[in-house]
């Protein structure tokens, strides 16, 4: 009888490494978010649409215009999944400004667009594999060398950590490096850039297969047993879309 094989989000992974018990609702309730989750899926729609335009040679205010239409149509979509409140309006408005700055980090004269939401997968064991998509991919060509250029547009929330960061930096490099050939050398870089609050951005060094295998295996497990239990920490609630209805986090009175 052949093996099953599981393909695991890695987004999953590291939900379930943050909160188990967040990756359960998650799987039965998907239509929680909260107004920074809107601010971020909006604001990476709009600049996809920016990394498009860019390629398709627009100029520079229809890539603008079409970037801030792009981030105002997810907006809009899914704002009913929101409450209406000032806190909401105030990230609807910081999201549609940072649009139209959002330039700063392509240069056309070195970097070409491969993909925006580029499709990646790593078999992590005989029977897991596992899949996730680069937010965007370029290519910067300095002379005859051509680096990769691995953007991951980072949200304000659980998993932003210098671990997980290493962990997900691996993960591109290694799914990468087999997209692109087994033998040739690949010249790599991973960007993690913030969408909100900050403009620093980090380059963490990869972590190897090994480290990779033992957390996705360990986590794996974990979901094949349905182990779930809330997460200890306060800091992952308060950011999280179901704290005002699971009762971990109510007990915690937050
Ligand atoms: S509120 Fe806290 S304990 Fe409850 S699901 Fe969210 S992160 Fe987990």
């Amino acid at each position: 009888m052949a093996h099953k094989v599981s393909k695991i989000p890695f987004s999953r992974v590291l939900q379930y490494v943050s909160c188990p018990l967040k990756a359960g609702f998650d799987s039965i309730a998907d239509s929680y978010i909260t107004a920074t989750d809107l601010y971020v899926s909006s604001v990476k729609e709009g600049i996809y649409t920016y990394f498009t335009e860019m390629a398709m040679k627009q100029q520079g205010v229809v890539i603008t215009k079409k970037a801030v239409e792009a981030f105002i149509d997810n907006w809009q979509a899914n704002s009913a999944r929101i409450p209406a409140d000032h806190a909401s309006s105030l990230m609807f408005y910081q999201g549609h400004y940072l649009m139209t700055r959002v330039s700063s980090f392509f240069n056309p004269a070195v970097d070409k667009l491969v993909a925006c939401k580029f499709p990646i997968s790593l078999s992590i064991t005989s029977d897991i594999i596992l899949e996730d998509v680069i937010d965007v991919l370029l290519i910067r060509t300095e002379g005859k060398k051509l680096t990769y250029r691995a953007i991951f547009l980072e949200g304000p929330n659980e998993f932003d950590n210098q671990r997980y960061q290493k962990l997900r930096s691996a993960f591109f490099k290694l799914a990468l490096q087999r997209h692109v050939s087994a033998k040739r050398k690949l010249n790599f870089l991973y960007e993690s850039r913030p969408v909100l609050g900050q403009d620093k951005v980090l380059y963490p060094e990869p972590h190897s297969l090994n480290v990779i295998r033992k957390v996705v295996t360990g986590v794996a497990k974990a979901i094949q047993s349905e182990a779930v239990y809330p997460t200890t920490s306060k800091d992952i609630c308060k950011a999280c879309a179901y704290n005002r209805i699971c009762e971990a986090s109510l007990v915690r009175n937050l």
